[in-house]
């Protein structure tokens, strides 16, 4: 099936808010396997949005629109497509109910205008809002297929999931719809991943193979249509066999979760603890630790050792390695052994991380931007530490220097070593 996107809004077209529902729908529908060949952009103008009908129809079998399904006169999707179909419009019942309902429950005056969010393209089915008002309308005429959203994308995303995917669903038959398998990595780059699976890559029929990279982490969607869930996965385990085989050193889990999940998981099944000493990601690391629910029982705190004075008070970093004409500096891999051996002590943790280098724009010490060191102490091991030279602006150099550190902890706690 090929789709089109027709985000409807005036103020999509005077550049006051970025089309994200688009890139929304477009990923949702090739989640779908419907391929999306076009987006178009029109202005809350009757005219022009039944010339953008008549011309999707031409190209796409299916017509998914966002915005303009409001209470106001400039709200005219819903209007274009029942005059371009020459049909009317019906009341939907409880969608008017709830309206009325709200604005009981508010104690304000009712506004007729309002009424115009519970109506359908006569011979729609309706998709339940559940963030908001305007009922969603989905039908079918003459091989073109319509489905009608609302703009704000609080109530359009979830309109899309439910009620908008089944109804997607339900027109292309189980056959085709598409079943894919994430695979996350870290500690390499999309083109180092792209060199480990190049002929797999290139030779991809059914499954596809389809990498995506992110700021310190890759991940590769493999995808096949199939009738049933069973029969998906025995189409894709042999190429998942393939990559796991060829990446285990990087692959670090099946699934769409960040390498800082998969490290609490970790620790939390071998009841390990972790502490932390950063300096140039400045807390990084502990928000990435901390956003994962769970993670109080592994991670133990960290010190922002952002100054030469924390690094030697908290952390207990010599002086000697901080300062001086031969002093190897705050930036050096003899630091970051011991903000991570000092880390570690803090609270007799079974691993520390730490993290000295330089985010940019400008050099320091006389080291260059993007020279960062990361060290890994443990527990009744020697402490180790790795110089990695990072490209990027400062918030891309801190972030991935954060996700490598979060990589070593994962390569040590799989016993993969680095
Ligand atoms: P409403 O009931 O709010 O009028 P609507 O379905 O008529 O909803 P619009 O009036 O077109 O939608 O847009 C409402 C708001 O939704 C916009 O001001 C904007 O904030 C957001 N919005 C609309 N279209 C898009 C889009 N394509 N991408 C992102 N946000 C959008």
């Amino acid at each position: 099936m090929r789709a089109e996107i027709i985000a409807v809004g005036t103020e999509l077209l005077l550049g006051q808010i970025v089309n994200t529902n688009a890139q929304y729908l477009s990923r949702g529908l090739a989640e779908l396997g419907i391929d999306v060949y076009y987006q178009t952009v029109v202005g809350d103008n009757k005219e022009r949005i039944i010339q953008a009908i008549e011309i999707g129809r031409g190209r796409a079998d299916l017509l998914v629109f966002t915005g303009g399904l409001g209470p106001t006169m400039d709200d005219l999707t819903r209007d274009a497509l029942a005059e371009y179909l020459k049909r009317g419009v019906e009341l939907h019942e409880p969608t008017m109910d709830k309206i009325t309902a709200m604005f009981a429950g508010r104690g304000g005056s009712f506004v007729e205008s309002n009424r115009r969010q519970a109506l359908l393209v006569e011979g729609a089915a309706p998709l339940r809002n559940d963030t908001g008002l305007a009922v969603g309308n989905a039908l079918s005429e003459d091989g073109t297929h319509y489905l009608l959203l609302p703009g704000p994308p609080r109530e359009m995303k979830p309109m899309f999931a439910n009620d908008g995917t089944a109804w997607l669903k339900s027109l292309l038959g189980e056959a085709d719809t598409l079943h894919s398998a994430m695979l996350k990595f870290a500690g390499i780059g999309e083109s180092g991943l792209e060199d480990l699976l190049i002929d797999l890559i290139r030779e991809q029929q059914d499954p596809t193979i389809a990498p995506y990279a992110a700021e310190g982490e890759v991940t590769i969607r493999v995808s096949t249509k199939a009738a049933t869930a069973e029969e998906a996965a025995r189409k894709l385990e042999p190429t998942l066999t393939e990559i796991r085989s060829r990446t285990p050193r990087h692959l670090y889990a099946e699934e769409d979760i960040p390498i800082e999940a998969a490290v609490i998981r970790l620790l939390a099944s071998q009841r390990r603890t972790v502490t932390l000493a950063e300096s140039c990601t400045g807390g990084m690391v502990a928000s990435m630790l901390t956003t994962v629910p769970g993670s109080a029982d592994a991670f133990l705190g960290g010190v922002v050792s952002y100054s030469n004075l924390v690094k030697h008070r908290a952390l207990d970093v010599p002086a000697s390695l901080l300062e001086g004409d031969n002093a190897p500096g705050a930036v050096s891999s003899e630091t970051a052994v011991a903000m991570a051996e000092g880390a570690r002590k803090l609270a007799d943790a079974d691993f520390a991380l730490s993290i000295t280098g330089v985010a940019g724009p400008a050099s320091s010490e006389g080291k260059p931007v993007g020279l960062v060191f990361v060290g890994l102490a443990e527990r009744d091991k020697e402490t180790r530490v790795v110089q990695l030279q990072l490209s990027g602006d400062r918030q891309g150099i801190r972030i991935r220097a954060s996700k490598r550190a979060l990589y070593m902890l994962w390569l040590a706690l799989t016993g993969r070593g680095e």
